[in-house]
């Protein structure tokens, strides 16, 4: 497969950067120092540097379906690890959004056996389903969030290496366009 559509985006990429700064490149290829390590869904809504307007090398990204922190997710973990420990980023954020199809479907449920233990992640983030209340699938993107946030917090190479390394955790809304921050709560 020849996809023409990648390569002709990449193509007019290329060509308007280099008009705005002929050696955009050659200062790019010189390395990374990003401020920012961003953890966010893989919803192709939500890309974070589109959303954020942030240019290249400024954001160190790890995506995976609903924003999840899990200890044993070794991908994640050396993330986390490379960014603090050889990028040296001061900002971590996990960043969620809203209509999370993640979320929706561990909170609703889904057949699929090849999901069922990522989908068991994501529902240990998410609160215990009782008769009384039923929260809103925006309240639970929310709170999953939160709960990653929490779970960051906790992780062994944050306790290890964390200190002075700010968190923060956002919501995209993406019926807006708004990114809103709800961690730490601004009062
Ligand atoms: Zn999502």
């Amino acid at each position: 497969m020849k996809n023409t559509e990648l390569k002709k985006r990449n193509e007019e990429f290329v060509q308007k950067i280099k008009a705005e700064d002929p050696s955009y490149f050659d200062e790019l290829k010189k390395g990374q120092t990003p401020e920012y390590f961003l953890l966010s869904c893989s919803d192709s809504r939500v890309s974070p540097s589109v959303i954020t307007q942030m240019p290249l090398g400024h954001m160190f990204v790890h995506r995976n379906i609903a924003n999840q922190v899990v200890e044993e997710d070794e991908s994640f973990s050396a993330s986390l690890f490379y960014a603090i420990k050889h990028l040296n980023v001061k900002k971590i954020v996990v960043k969620g959004h809203t209509g999370c199809g993640g979320v929706k479907a561990a909170w609703e449920g889904n057949e699929d056996p090849e999901l069922q233990k990522w989908l068991g992640h994501i529902r240990r983030s998410l609160p215990e389903k009782t008769r009384e209340t039923e929260p809103s699938l925006n309240e639970l993107a929310r709170i999953n969030v939160l709960s990653q946030v929490e779970k960051l917090l906790k992780h062994p190479v944050y306790q290890q290496l964390g200190e002075g390394v700010e968190v923060s955790g956002f919501i995209f809304h993406m019926e807006t366009g708004e990114l809103e921050q709800i961690y730490p709560f601004a009062d």
